[in-house]
């Protein structure tokens, strides 16, 4: 049991410590705020590109369903703090949000900075220490929470540790979070880079292509999925929607080559081809096709069967049209396997969830100590799930610590 006036420690100023700091902070605590940055939110001003996906519009198992992985850890969580609970606490602190396609939740602003700003004020009313600039080294108990920080030795009778993950190490989300809690005799599922682009094998020579409403397929060594919607088809490397939702979905297991379907809804690839053949029976093909595939597809496509761009159509020879069918519909690339955190937008993989308590985030095993946001290994899509997972774990863990205090 703590004692009046306990002291909190968070580490990490990021949506999680930030959200958990100031809904703990009240007259019976005092709550310090660890980050090794100079300023809170490092990470989430580059979320949404600067606009802030800050959550999800879907209604609850809606919203669950984009949750990759664990997400029946956030039931208990989400039923206290769940997406709706975090709009209106932005509409109570004057931050206007609007939904746009998708259900993606922003601020009216669309600026990230919006949302630090409002983090920062709520800091200073609140009087939560903020302590900028200081790295946490090490964490162990004995009796309290002793931390070792680059600006000395402090103790605390709660520690609430939302380091994040590894993805976007720049921001400060290093992994120092996976190390404590090891110290504490946690088990740490693998972390992985996700939300991450596909990268090539082998440079593709094509120019950046953004195709709308295509299927793509990922192959691993024992299982085949896909996706629907759109992607950006670089030399090298595949992102957008669909290629970072398939990305999301393999995470946990080796893609080692994709398969795209340009033409999706085309059933009879090739009678569809030999009209457009028909139609310029002495055009070059290359030209002949424009007006169903992009010039810039047609060429790779054209290479790989292989044939000139220049052959003239009606000199297409029916074993050539059935090869260019079988690319459009099934245009196989394998993937790279080294693929690292430097562009993941998150982990997948983090502490154990079943060594934390899902109503509260205390840990299981060690009294007083509790883990919020991506630190956890729970995970979402694309579309403001990450952050919300990050505000309901926080939300959650405030009430549990405020209970006790
Ligand atoms: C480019 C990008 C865009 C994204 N866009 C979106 C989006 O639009 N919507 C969405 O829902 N999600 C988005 N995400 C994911 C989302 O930002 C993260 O899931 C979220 O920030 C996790 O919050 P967190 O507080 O758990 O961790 P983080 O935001 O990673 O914060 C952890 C903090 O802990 C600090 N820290 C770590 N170790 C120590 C230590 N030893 N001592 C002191 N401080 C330490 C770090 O400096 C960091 O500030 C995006 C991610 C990226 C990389």
């Amino acid at each position: 049991m703590v004692k009046f006036m306990a002291k909190v420690g968070i580490i990490g100023a990021g949506p999680a410590g930030i959200f958990a700091a100031i809904n703990i902070k009240n007259s019976n605590n005092e709550v310090y705020l660890f980050d090794k940055n100079d300023k809170i939110g490092r990470k989430l001003l580059l979320t949404g590109n600067g606009r802030c996906n800050i959550t999800s519009g879907k209604v609850y198992d809606d919203f669950l369903d984009h949750i990759i992985r664990n997400k029946d850890f956030l039931y208990s969580s989400f039923s206290t703090f769940d997406n709706f609970a975090m709009i209106d606490f932005l509409n109570r602190n004057k931050i206007e949000t609007l939904i746009e396609e998708d259900d993606k939740v922003f601020p009216k602003s669309m600026k990230a900075s919006d949302i630090v700003n409002l983090f920062e004020e709520l800091i200073r009313k609140k009087q939560v220490k903020f302590l900028a600039n200081t790295k946490v080294f090490s964490v162990n108990k004995d009796g309290r929470f002793n931390l070792e920080t680059s600006k000395g030795q402090m103790e605390f009778d709660i520690l609430v540790i939302a380091c994040g993950g590894l993805s976007y190490p720049k921001t400060g989300s290093s992994g120092d979070g996976y190390k404590f809690a090891k110290s504490f005799g946690h088990t740490l599922i693998e972390p992985l880079p996700s939300l991450c682009p596909l990268y090539l094998k082998k440079t593709l020579p094509i120019k950046a292509l953004s195709l709308s409403d295509i299927e793509i397929r990922a192959y691993t060594d024992d299982k085949v999925f896909s996706e629907v919607g759109d992607i950006l088809l670089t030399p090298n490397f595949i992102t957008g929607p669909a290629a970072l939702r398939l990305q999301a979905r393999g995470a946990r297991s080796r893609i080692t080559k994709i398969s795209i379907d340009f033409k999706r809804n085309i059933d009879d690839l090739d009678r569809i081809l030999i009209n457009y053949l028909d139609k310029n029976p002495k055009k070059a093909i290359g030209n002949s096709l424009k007006g169903f595939l992009t010039e810039s597809l047609i060429e790779t496509l054209l290479d790989e069967v292989p044939i000139s761009k220049n052959k003239p159509s009606n000199q297409i020879t029916k074993e050539e049209r059935k090869k260019l069918a079988s690319l459009i519909k099934n245009f196989t690339l394998e993937t790279r396997k080294n693929i690292n955190f430097n562009s993941a937008v998150v982990t997948s993989g983090g502490v154990k969830t079943t060594e934390i308590n899902p109503k509260t985030m205390e840990s299981k095993l060690v009294e007083d100590l509790y883990f919020v946001g991506e630190v956890i290994d729970i995970d979402g899509l694309t579309g403001g799930f990450n952050l919300q997972i990050a505000f309901t774990t926080a939300y959650s863990a405030s009430l549990a610590i405020k209970e006790k205090l």
